[in-house]
């Protein structure tokens, strides 16, 4: 890498760009320059070196989105260095964070102040910014994706100019700047709205699908984060039922040996194996996913929230997920089911099923409607087309949204039909970024040009 531009006075340095991957390799791109500010002057003055050039601009957080959302041909802002806990208004659990700031980062920071984040996904790695920025979500269907808990933010626009979103200022902006896929602007700060510090109790084991099916909604109702993992070809569902308990109730922590064993041996380590013989050996899949469903999901443990919610990923796979309203979900897994004997379809992964509550950011995936999510995975080396393909069509056919960081092929015209504010959200980009700085070629297509 040579160093093209410094400016220390800024907190900005600009280097030529080396080729960038994203984490699921489906994503590959050289970008013109790589800005790593440490300020937020030294974000703007990487926009205003974009403008200068004539090129586009886009923050990249961990590049754990599938599709290319991040991809940033000509100026990548990278935040690594815009990171870390900027103060805290305790009387109301709120903690403003800088952009960059890793998920796994934060417990740690709000650990002083017994706080915690409301609800999380599966993993840890992404930026604060990435995940709110696709609408990543955990599960439970009390609760909303991790963008809802955004209650501030500032923005550096396309002008250079700063933007401040909270309850006095600008606060009708926040249903779209706090799930904005990275087309309105660059976010420099955000402010979360935290809980108090808990423990949740978690009970993982493996069921009859059909006996979940039959009463799934009342289950994900009564249980404060409920999800299932079927594999297909099978007749079980692996459930994770967790529960909320204050901070000070009596925990009971995998050991390190058994989470190594549950997490990394078997859980990983049986996917990976399935994962490499089925491609060597399609037909066997059914008769692996048997045995793989009998080894993991049956534990029970208690513990802080971060531990329970996060998983260990370390398995590289391709992955799609649709939101559609609850109350489809049955209908979408027998349709799915029926799909993928009716095509012949030997599929290693599990499918994902998760829940959220109804919310109003103008992108959500739950925006206006309460929510399943039903996740397909393919092995990275695996061609996923044909199997996204299907499951996309039986899922579109019950009104589904695709997660804006999953593999999905839909563009803005289709989209338009399933989010009733989409050209709210096209008004304000075209007043935002007119000239779009921040575009990308999947912004395009999804947003349109
Ligand atoms: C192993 C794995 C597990 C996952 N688990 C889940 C899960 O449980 N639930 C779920 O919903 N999703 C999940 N995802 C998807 C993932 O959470 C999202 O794709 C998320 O956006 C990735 O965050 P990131 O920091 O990597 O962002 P990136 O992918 O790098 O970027 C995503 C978007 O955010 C924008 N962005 C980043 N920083 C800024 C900024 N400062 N200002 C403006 N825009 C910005 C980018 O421009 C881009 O548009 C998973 C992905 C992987 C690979």
């Amino acid at each position: 890498m040579t160093v093209s531009e410094r400016n220390e006075k800024t907190g900005s340095t600009l280097i030529s760009g080396t080729v960038w991957r994203n984490w699921a390799r489906t994503v590959e791109v050289r970008p013109t320059l790589v800005a790593r500010p440490t300020s937020v002057a030294g974000v703007q003055r990487a926009i205003e070196t974009a403008r200068a050039r004539g090129i586009t601009v886009k923050a990249v957080g961990a590049g754990h989105s599938f599709t290319a959302i991040a991809e940033a041909p000509g100026v990548q802002l990278d935040l690594t260095r815009l990171t870390g806990l900027i103060d805290v208004d305790q009387a109301r659990r709120r903690v403003r964070l800088l952009a960059g700031t890793c998920l796994r980062d934060i417990p740690e920071l709000l650990a002083p102040y017994a706080l915690a984040m409301e609800n999380l996904g599966d993993i840890d790695s992404q930026s604060i910014s990435g995940a709110i920025s696709t609408g990543t979500h955990g599960t439970g269907a009390s609760f909303g994706g991790i963008a809802t808990q955004v209650v501030a933010a500032l923005v550096v626009t396309a002008s250079g100019d700063l933007l401040r979103i909270d309850e006095n200022q600008n606060s009708e902006l926040l249903p779209a700047l706090s799930l904005g896929l990275g087309a309105l602007g660059i976010l420099v700060e955000v402010t979360l709205q935290c809980v108090p510090q808990f423990v949740l109790q978690a009970v993982e084991q493996p069921e009859r699908l059909d006996a979940v099916l039959e009463s799934v909604l009342e289950r994900a109702a009564a249980v404060d984060h409920f999800e299932f993992y079927w594999f297909p070809h099978t007749k079980t569902a692996l459930t994770k039922s967790n529960t909320r308990l204050p901070a000070d109730a009596h925990r009971e922590p995998l050991t390190v040996t058994k989470a190594y064993l549950d997490d990394v041996v078997v859980a990983n380590g049986v996917f990976r194996l399935t994962c490499n013989l089925g491609r060597i050996a399609p037909a066997a899949i059914p008769g692996i996913n048997r045995m793989a469903e009998k080894l993991t999901g049956n534990r029970r443990f208690t513990d802080l929230s971060t531990n329970v919610f996060i998983t260990r990923r370390t398995v590289r796979f391709k992955e799609m997920e649709y939101a559609i309203p609850a109350e489809h979900v049955v209908s979408a897994l027998r349709e799915i089911n029926a799909v993928i004997q009716r095509r012949g379809l030997r599929i290693s992964f599990p499918l994902e099923v998760r829940f959220a509550k109804e919310d109003s950011l103008w992108l959500s995936t739950a925006s206006g409607r309460a929510t399943v999510y039903i996740a397909a995975h393919r092995f990275f080396r695996e061609d996923h087309r044909e199997y996204f393909a299907a499951l996309e069509e039986v899922l579109r056919s019950f009104g589904g949204r695709p997660h804006w960081g999953k593999m999905h092929t839909q563009d803005a015209e289709s989209l338009r039909q399933v989010y009733p504010h989409f050209d709210n959200f096209i008004e304000l980009r075209d007043r935002l970024d007119p000239e779009r700085l921040f575009a990308n070629r999947y912004l395009d297509r999804v947003l349109g040009a």
